[in-house]
């Protein structure tokens, strides 16, 4: 059912199975780990009886909290750790705990009188504007954490633990995910969260199996053991051992037939479709680098700065994009230039508060108000291909005209990179695909966005997630024009949005006509098993019956009907 109509759950029954939207592939089991909610101060906290106890108190919660963060930044990698660090500083400013102090000294609740203080702070950073402004969440963070602290409570976030679990929480923010322990998180699940959130491609990104969108998650107990799996979307409270053995060998089953696949992609006939991965940084890089597939689709280089506080310098950049290249060797590398803005705010690369960010000054947008930032990133593109020998082709975010398509690819060329492409993820481009790639060299279909932009939905709401399904019709309609524009143009176009890695939809877009399929690394093998038992004329009967559908959920049903049973006995 729609998201709208399914009820709120709030109690656990063993073997009670939930429904969520699967948006990382695989299963996982293990205890719940809750992700702890900001805390407030108590409604209406009495007065401190021993005021100097109080400011003592106080000092003490914000000692701790600048303690806390330290430790966690030993355990995490560069980006993160400078974050945390940065922030346990601020658990050290003398003024904010003096003001705190001068609180409780006043008569007022210690928690309260921390709050008051933190907020005063908040107005101060956002009156001066800029750098300060940028850092009031975290500022707020160290609140809510020295508020906790006061109160004797758990501190928000993710809490620390050392068994392999499952994280549960209402929504992740990117940085939350991005400092998560590959090693140690076996799953996530979230209440809030739509399929295409950065929380949901960060966790494909990182192999982690998740969930989103299931109901009655925050009240999961800590340290019940449940069953995610990631495909389907069902998650199973305390399941009995035959469930977990069940997934286990189908764990198994699965994996026998994804081992057996290798190799470039291609239909049943020999046509080739490139497979491709979707990465975000160095780590990823390496990750990739080490698999069966033909290259990368998408470095959206903006995941690489997303706590950056000031430009990375072209230096710095070179040495970045060096070691991303790389693991590739002479594979071809699809880069996206800085997608900054809307849902991926970058700190340095910031025009200010709008309306609304997604349909702002976002992306090439953003490139087109501050060039020397685009200047500086292709610099360094090309510095670090030609020091690696690379096979880089750039290309460039939220693009919609003609006259930006032609402005970026000069650009480009006279930065002395070879190739230049454009994401087609606006409506205006894909129905004018034929004339916008017929400005660049290649295209590549951010089917994210275009859905987001086709059904007029916020990606980021996850209430949406039945209006942001890529199975749409409309979002299909708008896909075959786009694939019409490309052979018209006579330019290539490929896929990298997270449609591309459901094996039945990537038979569809192979049926448009798209040539290359770019996803989270782990979905490459099922979507080439997918490849090898249908043929390119198999995928255009498919992406007809798609595309007759009236419904996302009939077009997918119709796909499923028609599609080899190879493939139906491993999803
Ligand atoms: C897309 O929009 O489909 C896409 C691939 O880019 P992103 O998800 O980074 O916006
Ligand atoms: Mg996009």
């Amino acid at each position: 059912p729609p998201t709208w109509m399914r009820s709120e759950m709030t109690t656990q029954h063993a073997g009670e199975v939930r429904q969520g939207i699967g948006v990382s592939p695989g299963t996982a089991y293990g205890p719940v780990v809750q992700v702890a909610p900001p805390v407030q101060p108590p409604q209406d906290e009495p007065a401190p009886a021993d005021a100097e106890q109080a400011a003592a108190d106080v000092a003490r919660a914000f000692a701790d909290v600048a303690a806390a963060l330290d430790a966690k930044a030993e355990h995490v990698v560069d980006t993160a750790q400078a974050i945390l660090k940065a922030t346990a500083m601020m658990a050290r400013d003398k003024s904010l705990l003096k003001a705190a102090q001068a609180g409780v000294r006043a008569g007022v609740g210690p928690a309260t009188a921390v709050s008051a203080a933190v907020e005063e702070f908040v107005v101060k950073f956002e009156a001066l504007g800029g750098y300060f402004a940028e850092r009031v969440a975290d500022l707020r963070d160290v609140g809510s954490r020295a508020v906790a602290a006061v109160l004797g409570v758990p501190a928000p976030g993710v809490p620390d633990f050392t068994v392999p679990s499952i994280v549960v929480a209402e929504d992740l923010a990117p940085a939350e995910t991005a400092t998560l322990d590959r090693a140690l998180v076996a799953g996530i699940v979230t209440r809030a969260g739509g399929r295409t959130s950065h929380t949901a491609i960060l966790a494909a990104q990182m192999g982690i199996p998740a969930v989103v969108q299931l109901p009655g998650a925050t009240q999961l107990p800590p340290g019940t053991f449940i069953a995610v799996d990631g495909d389907t979307g069902e998650v199973v409270v305390a399941p009995d051992p035959a469930l977990v053995a069940e997934q286990q060998a189908r764990r198994e089953r699965r994996a026998a037939a994804l081992a057996g696949s290798s190799g470039p992609g291609r239909t049943k006939d020999g046509l080739e479709i490139a497979l491709l991965a979707n990465i975000g940084g160095v780590e990823d890089a390496v990750l990739a680098g080490a698999q069966d597939l033909e290259g990368v689709g998408l470095f959206r280089t903006e995941f690489v700065f997303l706590s950056a506080e000031t430009a990375p310098t072209v230096a710095e950049q070179t040495e970045v994009y060096r070691r991303v290249f790389e693991p590739f060797g002479g594979r071809r590398i699809v880069v996206r230039t800085l997608d900054a803005g809307a849902d991926k705010p970058l700190r340095f690369a910031d025009l200010g508060p709008e309306e609304n960010p997604a349909l702002g000054r976002r992306g090439l947008r953003l490139s087109a108000e501050r060039p020397e930032l685009l200047d500086a990133q292709l610099e360094a593109l090309a510095a670090a291909a030609r020091q690696t020998g690379a096979d880089v082709r750039v290309m460039a975010p939220m693009v919609a005209t003609v006259e930006e398509a032609a402005w970026f690819a000069r650009r480009v060329y006279e930065n002395g990179l070879p190739r230049a492409g454009v994401m087609i993820e606006v409506p205006a481009a894909a129905l004018r695909a034929s004339h916008v790639l017929g400005a660049v060299d290649f295209g590549s279909l951010g089917t994210n966005d275009l859905a987001q932009y086709t059904m007029a939905a916020d990606r980021m709401q996850g209430e949406l997630a039945d209006l942001l399904d890529p199975w749409q019709p409309a979002v299909l309609d708008m896909i075959a024009a786009a694939a019409d524009g490309g052979r018209t143009a006579g330019k290539p176009l490929g896929v990298c949005g997270e449609s591309a890695g459901d094996p039945l939809l990537a038979l569809v877009l192979v049926g448009l006509g798209v040539s290359s399929l770019s996803m989270a690394p782990g979905k490459v093998p099922a979507v080439r098993v997918a490849l090898t038992h249908h043929t390119q004329l198999d995928c255009q009967r498919l992406a007809a019956a798609a595309r007759d559908a009236a419904t996302a959920v009939e077009a997918r049903d119709a796909v499923r009907a028609s599609a080899a049973p190879e493939l139906l006995a491993i999803l």
